[in-house]
């Protein structure tokens, strides 16, 4: 096997950018819109009918079986065939048929999008990239066995495990899984239960709308501020000017894009969202939708809801107890939650041979599908060196980016590149504008309708890089 077989960092990124490149190839011939049954015209990635690879023969021999087909799932899948190379069979394990994308799915409960435009299929993956797609769940681990049982009751034998299977939700604030779904919808993965809040919001007349944020970590930082600008704009705009939107935060200040969501609740939206940091003691009736709670100085409030979404804290999915993450192990966070991970591989620091990305990890970077595809690939290039007989690169670079729709028709971004810093073995955020400590993420200076216009291409490229 030759030396070289593992591609430079520098390749990596040739390779990656090319595979990105075919995605915006958009415009030689007419472009699959793989995965959704309508074409609303913005909303999926584009791909050349032209494209074809041919995978190279690194000489590597393995078997990667991947569990999860989400942003972190489908993308690993993809590159660790596009630099494992033929001989490394990839398994993707997934029960359903279809994606459908979190990012975006605030724009369902404003109308701007239908939600069958945020669907994604894994027709690429089998028949570009030659990934084996196993339409099933995984039930239970054996990872002294390394082989995986499926809720098909078939096993698969693997060398390498890569668990992305995303988050599951907690029972919170005396609510049930059956009232998240049938009553007071979280829509914090995106589904049945996002376009159950979108028909419940465009029932509202000059009502109030309660959502709640959980203390950190959680999925997408900046989303439930996203949700609470959205859901504000569409009430006043189309159900009537005594609309209110109260934000329940169980954390003490807003979480990301702070400047940007400041500005959006005192003066874009002030007036009709109230936000109230360090909520405690909330308590929701999912038949009355009356909302209890301590605000932030303890004082009992109560508000008389229209709709409620609650954004319940939540776990990494089989981490609850009993479930099958947690009978391996591998919930080892201090609070049991999330999945302790080595940032230079996403190996778990509790069971070798088992990597996890995405949002089940534990990794210091935020929880979100921009970096869960960012993840992927430098977990994809640890395996693929791994194999070879080789470390995982020892300095790796993730970015993350993300736009937040602030109405209808305006937008903003927040972005930051992170490094890995060997001191602490943690990803930080690099230095920006020449600050070399404490760097933080960058928001934009602006919420304008350009943002809002890129906000698509940054979408579509992604889904692209991921799915395509
Ligand atoms: C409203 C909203 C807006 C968001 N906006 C943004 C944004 O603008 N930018 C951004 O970067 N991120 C955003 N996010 C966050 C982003 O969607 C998540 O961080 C991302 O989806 C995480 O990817 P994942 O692969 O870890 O999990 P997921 O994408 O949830 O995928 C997990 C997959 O695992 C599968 N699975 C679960 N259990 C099993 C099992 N036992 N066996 C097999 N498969 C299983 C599931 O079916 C699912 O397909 C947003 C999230 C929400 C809710």
């Amino acid at each position: 096997m030759p030396n070289d077989f593992i591609p430079s960092r520098r390749r990596l990124v040739m390779l990656a950018s090319a595979a990105l490149g075919t995605s915006l190839l958009g415009g030689i011939g007419r472009l699959a819109l793989a995965d959704s049954d309508e074409d609303d015209g913005d909303n999926h990635f584009e791909e050349s009918a032209n494209t074809s690879f041919t995978l190279a023969n690194t000489g590597l021999k393995a078997r990667v079986v991947v569990v999860g087909g989400g942003m972190a799932g489908a993308s690993v899948a993809k590159y660790l065939r596009l630099w494992g190379g033929t001989g490394v069979q990839v398994t993707l394990v997934e029960p359903n048929p279809r994606y459908t994308s979190n990012i975006m799915s605030n724009l369902v409960l404003n109308g701007s999008r239908n939600i069958t435009t945020l669907g994604y299929t894994y027709s690429n993956l089998s028949a570009k990239y030659g990934v084996t797609v196993n339409e099933a769940r995984l039930t239970s681990i054996n990872s002294a066995a390394r082989s995986v049982t499926l809720s098909d009751g078939s096993s698969l034998a693997y060398d390498r495990l890569v668990l992305a299977p995303g988050v599951e939700f907690m029972d919170a604030y005396g609510l049930t899984q059956n009232d998240y779904a049938t009553a007071t919808p979280h829509a914090w993965q995106a589904g049945p239960q996002t376009s159950l809040l979108a028909t419940q919001l465009a029932g509202m007349q000059n009502g109030t709308f309660v959502m709640t944020i959980p203390k950190a970590p959680y999925r997408c930082p900046p989303g439930p501020y996203e949700r609470a600008c959205l859901v504000a704009d569409y009430l006043k705009t189309y159900r009537g000017s005594a609309s209110r939107v109260i934000v329940l935060d169980e954390n003490l200040s807003i979480q990301a894009e702070k400047e940007t969501f400041n500005h959006a609740f005192t003066s874009i939206h002030a007036g009709v969202i109230t936000y109230v940091p360090g909520a405690t003691n909330i308590r929701i009736d999912p038949h009355t939708r009356q909302v209890n709670y301590l605000d932030t100085v303890g004082n009992p409030q109560s508000a008389n809801a229209q709709v409620v979404a609650p954004i319940p804290p939540h776990r990494s999915t089989g981490s609850a107890p009993g479930g099958w993450l947690a009978a391996a192990g591998l919930n080892n966070s201090p609070d049991g939650r999330w999945c302790v991970v080595d940032v230079l591989s996403y190996e778990s620091t509790a069971v070798s041979g088992i990597h996890v990305i995405g949002d089940a990890a534990s990794c210091g970077l935020p929880k979100a599908g921009h970096v869960a595809n960012q993840e992927a690939k430098i977990c994809a290039d640890a395996i693929v060196r791994l194999l070879g007989g080789q470390q995982p690169d020892p300095a790796p670079v993730a970015n993350s980016a993300c736009y937040s729709p602030i109405t209808g028709s305006t937008a903003s971004w927040l972005t930051a590149v992170y490094q890995y810093d060997s001191s602490n073995k943690k990803m930080v955020v690099a230095a920006n504008n020449g600050n070399t400590s404490g760097a933080t993420a960058i928001e934009s200076a602006t919420i304008s309708t350009q943002n809002f216009r890129e906000m698509s291409t940054w979408f579509n490229t992604l889904m692209g890089d991921s799915f395509g």
